[in-house]
């Protein structure tokens, strides 16, 4: 295995470049020091969503604080298909899990929206976006997914962007033997997309109302079982990414590595 694979990755919201050393914050400093046992001398691999993957040596380190050096660019930075996932929130553990695989199947905008039929009345943005980088710091992606705030999904469906394909998994279509998702998916022009899924009650007959009357959404099938909420949004953008984003071996692929 490359030894890359096997090496502590850190998303740090600070400018990179080589031979720039930059601060550690208490919660990397306290990560790396007490948790993972590093010291002075130490290579890691550090990313901030816009300036590409450094490796970098640890120059300074105590229980509360640290200091980084970058030495050289490891990873060009490459950015996650522009496909949006608005979900209406279910519980704590598996939201969890929801922020996390989105974030590994490649969502670049994770979005909990408010229906009419959700259960959840607020929500922790924080608790989903530290999942983000998490997930983002495993999963070796070098672009963080941006969360939005918990929104009503009336609201953002009355300003959609004109450019952006909805793809509505729509459980009435559960098992419709003439519901061809894959065809679906592969005939929608234009890269931006977003795909919707509902609560576990379901949509109301005013939400599919305004969903179906946009002038680029399209209904897809997730197969002749209703899924739970987390279960469909993550078949959903693996189905997206096979048919239309970053599986296909036609694209060409993001890890431009530097030599
Ligand atoms: N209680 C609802 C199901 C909700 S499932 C009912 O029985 O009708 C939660 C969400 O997952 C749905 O709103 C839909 O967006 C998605 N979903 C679940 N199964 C699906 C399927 N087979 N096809 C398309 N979407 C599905």
């Amino acid at each position: 295995m490359d030894p890359r694979h096997s090496q502590i990755r850190l998303f740090i919201d600070h400018d990179l470049a080589e031979q720039m050393t930059v601060p550690l914050d208490a919660a990397h400093a306290h990560y790396l020091h007490t948790v993972m046992r590093k010291s002075v001398g130490t290579q890691i691999a550090v990313f901030n969503g816009r300036d590409g993957c450094f490796l970098a040596e640890v120059t300074e380190l105590s229980r509360k604080s640290g200091v980084i050096t970058c030495l050289s660019l490891q990873t060009a930075q490459w950015f996650s298909p522009d496909l949006w996932l608005l979900f209406a929130p279910v519980k704590k553990a598996r939201l969890d899990f929801m922020a996390q695989k989105a974030t590994e199947l490649g969502a670049s905008v994770i979005w909990p929206v408010k229906t009419a039929y959700t259960q959840v009345k607020h929500l922790k943005d924080e608790r989903l976006r530290a999942n983000a980088i998490e997930a983002a710091e495993q999963t070796e992606r070098l672009d963080i997914p941006h969360v939005r705030d918990y929104s009503p999904l009336a609201e953002i469906l009355k300003d959609w962007p004109a450019d952006r394909a909805l793809i509505f998994c729509d459980e009435r279509l559960a098992g419709d033997q003439t519901t061809d998702s894959l065809r679906i998916l592969s005939e929608i022009g234009g890269d931006k997309a977003a795909i919707l899924v509902g609560p576990e009650g379901g949509f109301s007959m005013s939400e599919k109302e305004m969903i179906d009357a946009l002038p680029h959404s399209y209904g897809i099938s997730l197969g002749p079982r209703i899924l739970r909420a987390d279960t469909a949004a993550l078949s959903a953008l693996s189905l997206y990414q096979a048919v239309k984003g970053d599986w296909l071996a036609t694209l060409s692929p993001p890890h431009n590595e530097v030599e």
